[in-house]
């Protein structure tokens, strides 16, 4: 390691250590640019850049310039980061390591040592995505969701294993732990790290901060904490793994500056949806945002972290906290050594960086200001996190919506009475046939006394596997069952859910609160309601059994069901069929209320149209009264045991109740209980067998794990970029077109390309699992690309799915007339890759938004899409286009396909390309039709000048390979 900079000096370490670093006050009294007025997020960036100013990855320049950050104008430069470390979640842990798997083969293959395969920082995977809320309403929850989960996923762990032990720097923490970030958070953060180095010759420990990137958006959570990381794409996040900087433009910094401080009865989910709102608006998108001033100050790290967590949603690269003694306290509350400790906070002390600015100590390019006191009790949807509604408001927005055009964002219902409601039986019969009645939607005549329900009926048709002998019998003992009454508006699932909250104690223990009062107050969960309680660690069932909170979250139907993502990441489970039945019968708009940050359509539940997100306590409250049109201020929520109307100000805990009962239960013991020996605690990931070897051997009966294509006739030299000639659009898409709409995370349908596959090979419906759970097999992937039900091609007027219009060539006639032949995009590409016509796509605003989903990239570069032509990008799908070598092209303003009034029925081209292409330089489209030819000018959105290599490569992989066997 160098020190370039001659910026390397000691610190007192704590417990008489000497630690080396390299001192950024010291780069400021060189006089290189006055680095204590930036952003601290920045002066973080800035220290790896300075760490690891090697004159070829990273060069003396990077260091001057992101040095010299302009606050009003930052300097159009990419940013090589070096993170410390990665964090991966298993849904998109899981095709990483099997790209991991893939390049080793092609290494063996090329006759050179896999072994140069191996990642160069650590990696920690943690598995929590793939549980699912079968079970519920039963203190066996738990222990049957976990045994679904593992019979389901057996063969995607097993390789897992396979992975713990080819690669060395490599960490698994398996199912049944926690959830990624709150593990993260009170785990495997440490604020600074060390390792022993030898530094300009001098052998020393050399001190660093904790940075990172993960393969989830909500990575950003860790910057709560003081930790900068953020959500990259699998690609860039492999690229990170082998030791590649990852690449961003320095991005202007927004400070938001806050004041006062949070009223009575507003919890950190209303602080958070408000902040959301606020910087959507502010259009924050590809910025980092930094909280600030005595209100941020005040917040405690688990606030911090809940406002760190949705930076996704307001669209920031990152929301940042600076490091402060409540940093290191969080520290020590959470079980972490006093080395650990001492490090952290005296390393932010030597490199003057500890404390929350105050107004006027830090540049920034944009300031905001938020007085907390301003900030209401909230909910935000029914379908994106940033339309926030506050709390009394709420009924009559959904009154609105529902008989708002489809087009201007409402559900179309015409002259809606909400009283009406259709019966529902849930003992396994249908709904009587057309039975309807009215009823005083006050009052909640369903019955929860929580009894025997056949489960076989319940998941019947389901993708699930089969069922043991003994899951069904004990499943015959735990569903509810009764009658229920649901019309537009009723709340069907109601799920505490999501690391943005469970890491949050006070939240959960408000919604035990909250129950708790219920539970006295004889109030009950209407039995139509599927309720679940989903933690991101087994601290918070420590915390809620020791004050007893649990017993009447249980009582209401909360009883947990898994420590993963569950509803979050709409891995609900099915509903009631019944119910299912009644909400397609009467084409029903029915709710979730949930505690999670993401509600587009279909992400919860296939059937559930309206999703609203909200605090826990709000969550135990909306269960109660069933419906969302409600006005939770002045309606009763339900009646109590004498029959008295019982308001939500009857339920609401204090703060000083919710602080009270949280000192008394959380203890930094409890972390360090939880927190150690995964695989001891955890004797059914303990039994799966696992294959050793640093090669995989894949196996073609396996529908989980499959080879990649990525690297097929791979050679050494790459190609050169060359111009697109008469492509044709696979899919016209309107705005916010999310990654899930490209390649959707929950269930397969039978009838979809990838349903039809599995069927073929064998596979019953009942167990297709969800696409999400099988991202290492790209032969399903490819085929679940564009499939999310709710896509919708303009290509295909009127239609849901993913289906388009094939106009090439074929054997029936194909382009009838052209007019195209409709077929599934899967279909279509296959029939355009036997001719092979280049494919492209056209979209309108924010294409790509929402999770980061590398298969969102990889599906549609495998099936032949060229190019991607949007009126504007969300920002991991951007680079992941282009680390899987597809080219994404910005429409200028005021232009798009609608205004252009394509059909899909021409032909394109994109000229101006070849190898001297710059990032951001105009581009030509050529649209064909009828023999006449437009050009319209289009900007190419390859924005830095590493890009350019990585798109002339053929994407990341490949330019890393080619990197790695030139060595
Ligand atoms: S709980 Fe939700 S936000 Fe958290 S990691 Fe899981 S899916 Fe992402």
């Amino acid at each position: 390691m160098d020190d370039e900079f001659k910026t390397l000096k000691t610190f007192d370490a704590g417990k008489g250590r000497e630690g080396l670093f390299f001192s950024l006050p010291a780069l400021e009294e060189q006089g290189i640019a006055k680095v204590s007025r930036l952003p601290v997020s920045i002066r973080i960036v800035l220290e790896s850049v300075l760490r690891n100013c090697d004159g070829e990855k990273v060069r003396r320049k990077d260091v001057e310039a992101l040095a010299k950050w302009n606050a009003k104008s930052p300097a159009n430069a990419e940013i090589p980061f070096v993170v410390a470390r990665i964090v991966l979640q298993d849904f998109t842990g899981v095709p990483l390591i099997v790209d991991l798997a893939a390049m080793r083969s092609a290494v063996q293959r090329l006759g050179r040592d896999p072994k140069i395969i191996e990642p160069l920082v650590p990696v920690d995977l943690v598995v929590d995505h793939s549980v699912q809320v079968d079970f519920f309403g039963s203190p066996r929850a738990l222990e049957l969701n976990l045994d679904m989960e593992f019979r389901r996923n057996r063969e995607r762990y097993q390789f897992l294993k396979w992975g713990q032990q080819a690669f060395k720097t490599f960490q698994l923490i398996p199912p049944g732990i926690g959830i990624v970030h709150q593990v993260n958070l009170e785990y495997l953060a440490k604020g600074v790290l060390s390792q022993k180095s030898d530094v300009g010759g001098q052998k020393s420990e050399l001190f660093f901060p904790d940075t990172l990137v993960g393969t989830d958006s909500h990575t950003t959570m860790i910057n709560g904490l003081g930790v900068v990381g953020w959500g990259v794409g699998g690609i860039e996040a492999e690229a990170g793994m082998l030791g590649q900087p990852v690449y961003f433009l320095t991005p202007e910094v927004v400070g938001l500056h806050m004041t006062g401080q949070l009223r009575e009865g507003v919890t950190a989910t209303d602080l958070v949806l408000h902040i959301t709102q606020l910087l959507r608006a502010q259009k924050v998108v590809g910025k980092f945002v930094e909280f600030y001033g005595e209100g941020a100050a005040s917040l405690p790290v688990p606030d911090r972290a809940t406002i760190g967590n949705m930076s996704p949603e307001y669209g920031a690269t990152i929301g940042f906290f600076s490091v402060d003694q409540e940093s290191v306290n969080y520290l020590r509350a959470t079980g972490r050594s006093e080395d650990i400790c001492l490090a952290f906070e005296n390393y932010f002390r030597a490199q003057k960086m500890f404390g929350v600015p105050r107004k006027g100590e830090i540049d920034y390019s944009v300031d905001i200001d938020l007085d907390l006191a301003d900030v209401q009790p909230s909910v935000a949807g029914p379908k994106r996190p940033q339309d926030r509604i506050n709390l009394p408001e709420l009924g009559k927005k959904f009154r609105e919506l529902l008989e708002k055009p489809v087009h201007d964002g409402g559900y179309g219902k015409k002259q809606v009475d909400l009283r009406e409601k259709h019966v529902v039986e849930l003992n396994g019969s249908a709904p009587r046939n057309g039975a309807m009645f009215s009823t005083d939607t006050k009052e909640h005549q369903g019955i929860r006394p929580g009894e025997a329900m056949n489960v076989l009926e319940m998941v019947a048709n389901r993708p699930t596997p089969d069922l043991g002998k003994e899951i069904e019998a004990e499943s015959s003992q735990m569903f509810l069952h009764g009658r229920t009454h649901i019309g537009h508006g009723s709340v069907l699932i109601a799920a505490i859910t999501s690391c943005t909250n469970t890491s949050n104690p006070s939240v959960m223990i408000a919604a035990g609160l909250l129950a708790k009062k219920a539970v006295e107050r004889g109030l009950r969960v209407d039995p139509g309601v599927k309720t679940s309680l989903a933690p991101g660690s087994r601290v918070v069932s420590d915390y809620l059994a020791k004050t007893g909170l649990q017993t009447y979250l249980d009582q209401l139907g909360f009883n947990l069901v898994g420590y993963g993502c569950t509803t979050c990441i709409g891995n609900s489970g099915p509903l009631h069929p019944n119910i299912e039945k009644a909400i397609h019968e009467y084409d029903l708009v029915a709710a979730s209320v949930l505690s999670g940050n993401r509600n587009f359509e279909a992400r919860v539940h296939q059937h559930i149209k309206a999703n609203f997100l909200m605090s826990p306590p709000l969550v135990v409250a909306f269960a109660l009264a069933g419906r969302v049109h409600i006005d939770l201020s002045h309606d009763p929520l339900g009646k109590d045991k004498d029959g008295k109307e019982t308001f939500l100000r009857d339920l609401w805990p204090t703060l000083s109740e919710i602080q009270h009962t949280m000192q008394s239960a959380l203890t930094p013991e409890t972390f360090r209980k939880f927190y150690r020996d995964f695989a001891e605690q955890n004797p059914k990931w303990n039994e799966i067998p696992s294959s050793t070897g640093d090669i995989y051997q894949w196996d073609e009966k396996s529908d989980y794990i499959h080879d990649p294509p990525f690297f097929e006739n791979f050679a050494m030299e790459p190609g050169h970029i060359a111009e697109i000639r008469n492509a044709r659009a696979l899919g016209i898409f309107g705005d916010t077109v999310t990654t899930d709409h490209i390649s959707p995370a929950g269930a397969i349908k039978e009838s979809s390309p990838a349903g039809k596959y599995l069927v073929s090979r064998g596979i019953q419906p009942r167990d297709f699992n969800s696409y999400g759970s099988r991202r290492g097999n790209d032969l399903v992937m490819t085929r679940g690309t564009f499939a999310n039900v709710r896509i919708k091609n303009l290509m295909v007027p009127g239609t849901e799915g993913g289906v388009t219009k094939y106009f090439g060539p074929s054997r029936t006639g194909g382009s009838k007339n052209g007019e195209g032949e409709q077929m599934s995009i899967f279909d279509a590409a296959m029939k355009y890759a036997e001719t092979k016509t280049p494919l492209v796509i056209l979209a309108g605003h924010e294409y790509g938004t929402g999770s980061s989903r590398d298969w969102a990239a990889k599906g549609t570069r495998l099936l032949g899409v060229k190019a991607v032509i949007a009126a504007s990008f969300e920002r991991i799908h951007r680079s992941n286009l282009v680390g899987m070598g597809v080219l994404p092209l910005q429409f200028l303003e005021g232009t798009s396909a609608q205004s252009l009034g394509l059909d899909g029925s021409e032909k394109f081209s994109i000229t101006g390309l070849s190898d001297s292409i710059k990032p951001g330089q105009q581009v030509t489209l050529e649209i064909e039709k009828d023999g006449q030819k437009r050009p319209v000018p289009v900007k190419l959105r390859i924005d830095t000048p590493i890009e350019i290599d990585y798109y002339r490569h053929g994407g990341i992989l490949p330019f890393v390979l080619r990197q790695l066997l030139s060595k």
